[in-house]
């Protein structure tokens, strides 16, 4: 599949494709599949889920298209009353955290094409996604990473509660 991929420089979009890279750790490349896409890829979601069991939940970041996808469906059996509040409230938060997803994704772009730019001066403007990952190899170190990172930046609150979860060594344990 990566084969024939590449990432354009320095907006990180995969050329002429549907898809986008982990919007968390932008190192791995994601097939747009409406309305299951994720945003996430494999490492970035189990680091997640690795820290959203310390919280006891299934999720911290929204990180599926599909309300389902990220434990916030309302089961259209359930009746109104609080719990169903509580979970439309999950639900808005799930938009909520969507924005600054991207947000994220914006910052941690800017920030991995300057240190490539450090490395190789000039860009080209585009390379093979091969390429791409020989410079930032993705894997659980690197999600544990980006995750800290995220989480000490846009939810410092978390961390309050249980410091576990910008614990890079504690977060790629898993
Ligand atoms: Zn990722």
């Amino acid at each position: 599949m990566s084969d024939h991929q590449y990432v354009t420089l320095p907006a990180l979009d995969v050329r002429d494709w549907r898809g986008w890279l982990c919007k968390v750790c932008l190192r791995m490349p994601l097939e747009s599949v409406p309305p299951w896409s994720w945003f996430g890829c494999a490492y970035c979601r189990n680091v997640d889920a690795w820290a959203a069991r310390a919280f006891g939940g299934r999720r911290l970041l929204p990180l599926g298209q599909h309300s389902i996808m990220n434990g916030g469906s309302i089961p259209l059996s359930m009746p109104e009353g609080p719990g169903r509040r509580a979970k439309a409230r999950g639900l808005m938060a799930i938009g909520e955290g969507w924005r600054q997803l991207s947000e994220w994704r914006e910052m941690e772009a800017a920030r991995l094409v300057d240190e490539l730019r450090g490395r190789i001066g000039d860009l080209p403007d585009s390379v093979p996604v091969d390429q791409w990952q020989e410079w930032f190899p993705p894997g659980l170190p690197a999600s544990a990473d980006a995750f800290a990172r995220l989480v000490k930046q846009q939810r410092p609150g978390l961390a309050e509660i249980d410091p576990r979860v910008v614990d890079v060594d504690w977060l790629a344990r898993n």
